[in-house]
């Protein structure tokens, strides 16, 4: 078994956030583990138990060249002892990322990003190659992902005003609604889409406006956002996910958008392989 203690929650001290009499506080999952960071090992866990009590032999899934959830599950099934499969989107190429699914034992498929694309199609074919293996879809992005999430919340041992989470998916973000956070949710996507307004409700927020052109698209500006976060508290932020997410929340803090007083929860929801990327390298000077 994979053994994991709670996160912890931890506050973080910036000028900004004093002069404005607010708090900042951080749910540090990016300590979970390494290589099943984060919000990937909560959307496994209930999908690793259902793999085991359906008797799989191995866990078959899907991701982009880059993707946090491929090494999270290649790491997970070498853990536990199930072999792992592993669906690349694109032309076959060698990275950090995918070279540490490899030595997790990850058995890797490319397909063209066409075919990648009819997502039915895709699986119904590596399930039929594949029949032993538990499916598990791009990014734990299933009701089991979900109710891994859940227990974000179920955890919190402090009391908050406001919890911050970035979507991909929105996964993440549909355990912790579902969970009954008390206080307000602010949802910041990572991807220009408008696939998560549904979520958005009285108690759900949704900052559309930190996606700086769509996913995995990054700016210097970010970059040296990170560098400064980093350098000031210790904590990585990857420019895909994280960066945004404390991007969003300290331009909210600059423009007054919070009650004197707020005590902020922002998700760490780990997946570092963000700074490996070349483009990451070429614009930290
Ligand atoms: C995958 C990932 C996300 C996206 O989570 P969803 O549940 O798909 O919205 C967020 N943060 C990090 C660090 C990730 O790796």
């Amino acid at each position: 078994m994979i053994q994991t203690a709670i996160s912890a929650e931890q506050e973080l001290v910036f000028p900004l956030f004093a002069e404005k009499n607010l708090q900042l506080f951080v749910k540090r999952d990016d300590l979970i583990h390494p290589f099943i960071s984060g919000n990937k090992w909560r959307k496994l866990k209930y999908n690793l138990q259902a793999a085991r009590e359906q008797g799989s032999k191995a866990l078959l899934t899907f991701g982009g060249a880059f993707s946090n959830h491929l090494v999270a599950t290649a790491c997970a099934g070498a853990a536990v002892g199930f072999g792992t499969i592993g669906i690349v989107r694109g032309e076959p190429v060698a990275n950090h990322v995918l070279s540490l699914c490899r030595l997790y034992g990850m058995e890797l498929h490319f397909v063209s990003r066409t075919d990648y694309r009819e997502k039915e199609q895709l699986q119904e074919k590596y399930s039929r190659q594949f029949p032993e293996a538990y499916v598990i879809p791009e990014g734990g992005a299933n009701e089991l992902g979900e109710k891994g999430c859940e227990d974000i919340v179920h955890e919190l041992q402090g009391i908050y005003s406001d919890l911050f989470v970035c979507c991909g998916t929105g996964t993440t973000a549909k355990g912790i609604i579902q969970a009954g956070f008390a206080g307000k949710i602010h949802l910041v996507p990572v991807l220009k889409s408008n696939e998560h307004d549904h979520l958005a409700s009285e108690k759900v927020m949704l900052h559309k406006e930190y996606h700086r052109g769509g996913y995995a698209v990054f700016d210097e500006e970010l970059v040296r956002f990170i560098c400064d976060f980093s350098s000031h508290t210790g904590i990585l932020l990857d420019p895909v996910y994280t960066g945004k997410l404390f991007a969003a929340v300290f331009d909210l803090a600059k423009k007054d958008a919070f009650v004197p007083g707020s005590r902020i929860l922002v998700i760490h929801t780990g997946g570092l392989t963000g700074v490996l990327s070349d483009k990451f390298l070429l614009l930290n000077k």
